[in-house]
């Protein structure tokens, strides 16, 4: 199936209230380019160099997602492209990216990166860190950043069920904190989770944004 095709059949099945997120990492910008003219508009990389390589090279109307662990060292790169910092995954990082929002005078929207899966390898907030540094006042007098949601990915796993318990333990933390410390703060709406084999499962659970990038594209040649 052409990356058209694979856009038409995913979309046909979301629902109207979630995005998706072409996860577009290691691909060349011709093929993120026949997604945008099959219609996709937002695209999600993880590495700050590519990212800041491909989009001056295609539309600007594209909103870029940053997917990624994002080093210190490159918010600088991407923070004229990223409409959305997906992976905020220390109080440190998210200050930075205030910082570095307001060196260029624009807002960035940030969403809170959960640690729920099982790997250590994976990055994040466990959700006692994230409930305690909420407490602890770390979302308050954020110029340039707006945090618009949670995000996180699943244990790489067979076992479905325990999939969807950590898609509704990612959704359980969203509603407490939304309900906690964002009342004020309606643009903290979105559940960034789902991937091309569970993103049935992510949706099922609350998913606003799910990011899929096998399943439109193929697989990735490292
Ligand atoms: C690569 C990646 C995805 C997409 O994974 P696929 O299995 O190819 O759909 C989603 N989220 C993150 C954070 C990723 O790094």
């Amino acid at each position: 199936m052409s990356i058209a095709q694979n856009i038409e059949r995913i979309t046909a099945q979301l629902p109207q209230d979630v995005k998706l997120v072409a996860v577009s990492k290691f691909h060349p910008v011709e093929r993120l380019q026949e997604a945008y003219d099959a219609g996709q508009r937002i695209f999600g990389e993880n590495r700050a160099q590519e990212l800041a390589i491909k989009a001056p090279q295609l539309p600007a109307d594209i909103e870029w997602h940053f997917i990624g662990h994002l080093q210190k060292n490159k918010v600088r790169m991407i923070m004229p492209w990223a409409t959305t910092i997906q992976s905020i995954d220390s109080i440190e990082l998210l200050n930075l990216v205030n910082k570095e929002a307001a060196r260029i005078d624009r807002n960035v929207n940030v969403l809170l990166q959960l640690h729920v899966a099982k790997e250590q390898t994976k990055s994040g907030f466990t959700i006692g860190e994230i409930l305690k540094v909420a407490d602890d006042g770390a979302f308050n007098n954020l110029s340039n950043v707006t945090i618009t949601g949670v995000m996180a990915m699943a244990t790489f796993t067979d076992n479905m069920q325990q999939v969807a318990n950590e898609f509704e333990a990612v959704h359980n933390t969203f509603l407490t904190l939304r309900d906690k410390h964002f009342t004020d703060n309606p643009a903290f709406k979105e559940i960034s989770m789902g991937m091309s084999d569970d993103w049935h499962i992510a949706v099922q659970h609350g998913a606003t944004f799910v990011r899929i990038g096998t399943d439109i594209f193929g697989a990735r040649e490292y």
